[in-house]
């Protein structure tokens, strides 16, 4: 399997849609995203382990997400468990320059693994991504608001602050339970919901940073 065949697929699928997120698919090689032993694992449509329990988003999530975000040049996005920094590189390719990626992870190895990978593009030292070690489930007010804001774990609900750190014209991108959910703030409290199929993703988990035994 090659990137280039995982692109075509994902664009034949229908899950690969704008230019400009298949540029940043092409750009930002998942390969420096996993770990060694699972390198030759990189373009197959699967997750894939990075410890901790946890995994590196399936390519097809992270098409349709990026989808539905639809992430333009100069926006400010909060990027919900940042993982193996695989997403927030995405991101920050889209966002560009004049954008900002706040990721954050609550598993301090997985925080610097992310810091190490997307420093591989060069995307914190120009200013445009950071990556902060803290409960996602609280968002971050510190940055706030976001134009955008997108989770890679499950919420049973979209939490109350995550809708107040968000811009009026922003959106959110989560799973809630079992469904993909896009949450537009069309007003200061009022907001518009769609919902998509089913994906399986892994819990957000509340309190403790730095707690590994979920
Ligand atoms: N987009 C990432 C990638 O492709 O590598 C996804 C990683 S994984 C599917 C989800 C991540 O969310 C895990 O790294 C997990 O530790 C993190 N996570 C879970 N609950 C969190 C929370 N409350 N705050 C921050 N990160 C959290």
């Amino acid at each position: 399997m090659t990137q280039d065949k995982l692109i075509k697929e994902l664009v034949r699928d229908g899950y690969l849609k704008s230019p400009s997120i298949i540029e940043a698919f092409k750009k930002i090689n998942r390969a420096d995203f996993v770990p060694e032993s699972e390198g030759e694992m990189a373009y197959y449509n699967i997750p894939l382990p990075i410890g901790y329990n946890q995994t590196i988003s399936q390519p097809l999530t992270v098409a349709f997400t990026l989808e539905l975000l639809e992430p333009k040049k100069g926006e400010k996005i909060l990027d919900i468990g940042a993982g193996s920094g695989w997403q927030t590189a995405l991101l920050s390719e889209l966002v560009g320059e004049e954008g900002k990626v706040i990721a954050i992870e609550r598993i301090p190895e997985l925080k610097n693994m992310a810091e190490k990978n997307v420093g591989k593009y060069g995307f914190a030292k120009k200013g445009i991504a950071e990556i902060i070690l803290g409960d996602g489930s609280k968002g971050y007010p510190e940055e706030a608001p976001y134009d955008k804001i997108v989770a890679a774990a499950y919420v049973k609900k979209i939490p109350a602050c995550w809708k107040e750190q968000l811009k009026i014209g922003g959106r959110i991108v989560a799973p809630v339970g079992e469904q993909m959910t896009v949450l537009d703030k069309t007003g200061p409290d009022k907001f518009e919901q769609k919902q998509y199929f089913a994906f399986l993703f892994v819990p957000l988990i509340e309190g403790e940073v730095g707690d590994k035994s979920s």
